[in-house]
């Protein structure tokens, strides 16, 4: 079984050294050849086995099984599949294309569609778990696609996820995503405005969170993030830009299905806000300090 990994990053890379570990044949590839030097060292550490570090995405399809691809958004993922040096020009046929990346459904019937021609399987697979649930191999992978091309690859997803769930139909992995991921951003504005209000009506900001914690309003949100919005470390794992993306997605569905979001149009906003402020590659929490130097907290 010969497996192409395709953009080593935050998730990309700790999924792939899972992959080596678990002993598959791997070909990498990354626009950064720094991601791919690293999970060259840290698969050949753990399986003892070389790890083809491919010059181009096609080249790391060629052959393969599998492809999987962990990307930033639909213009890449698209580009990656389509182009002439994309995978799915090199991939052989009978292969298949997982998508672990966050993507929307006009991309999905695009690079399906796509693959289909080239008698390609196609599975979106958009994982959670952030970077510790990568690195742990415990992502939860929410799958849409053919139920027996899902059951060919369950065994493989298992390696890099402990909660690998068929949803339905192709899109319904990305539908799930998106519908999942917008409660982090509504919560970490919520679990914000609500340390500022008690903190401007004079509770310290740290009982506060352990009061927020212990109550109605208690959340995972609250636990993981809310100790590094007090100590201003904020969360490396994952960057702004993505997660304005995701909400930018959301919004994209919510128009494309008929629902009406009202507080996801507002949290957008937000996040776009904080992206010009800030910068894309800045970490998703700076989304709270926008709130905090608007409240001079
Ligand atoms: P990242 O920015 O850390 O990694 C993306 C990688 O893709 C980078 O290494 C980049 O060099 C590479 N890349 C970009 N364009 C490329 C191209 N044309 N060819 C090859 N490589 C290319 O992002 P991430 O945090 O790892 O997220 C990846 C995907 O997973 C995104 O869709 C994101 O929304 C989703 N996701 C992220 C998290 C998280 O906590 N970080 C959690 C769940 C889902």
């Amino acid at each position: 079984m010969r497996i192409a990994f395709i953009g080593l990053g935050n998730m990309g890379g700790p999924m792939a050294n899972n992959l080596a570990r678990a002993g598959y044949e791997l070909a990498l590839f990354d626009l950064d050849s720094n991601k791919v030097e690293a999970v060259q060292a840290a698969g050949a550490a753990a399986a003892n086995q070389a790890i083809l570090a491919a010059a181009t995405a096609a080249e790391a399809a060629s052959g393969a099984d599998i492809a999987f691809t962990s990307l930033p958004n639909p213009k890449i993922i698209e580009a990656v599949a389509l182009s002439d040096e994309g995978i799915l020009g090199a991939l052989p046929r009978g292969a298949v294309w997982i998508d672990l990346s966050t993507n929307n459904l006009e991309c999905e019937s695009r690079i399906r569609a796509a693959a289909a021609a080239r008698e390609i399987d196609f599975l979106d697979a958009p994982v959670t778990g952030g970077i510790e649930g990568a690195a742990a191999g415990t992502l939860m992978i929410m799958v849409g696609g053919d139920a027996q091309v899902f059951a060919r690859c369950k065994p493989i997803l298992e390696k890099i996820g402990n909660r690998v769930m068929h949803l339905g139909p192709h899109g319904a992995g990305y539908v799930a995503k998106i519908a999942q991921v917008v409660l982090c951003y509504l919560n970490s504005v919520a679990l914000s405005e609500a340390l500022m209000l008690g903190v401007k009506g004079g509770v310290p900001a740290h009982i506060m969170l352990g009061i927020i914690q212990g109550s109605t309003g208690a959340s995972y949100v609250a636990d993981r993030y809310g100790p590094a919005i007090l100590d201003g470390s904020y969360d490396p794992g994952f960057a702004l830009g993505l997660a304005h993306k995701d909400m930018a997605l959301t919004l994209e569905l919510a128009r494309s299905v008929g629902a009406t979001l009202p507080m996801c149009e507002q949290v957008e906003a937000i996040y776009k806000k904080a992206v010009d402020q800030y910068g894309f590659h800045q970490n998703h929490l700076m989304a709270v300090k926008l709130l905090e130097e608007q409240n001079g907290t």
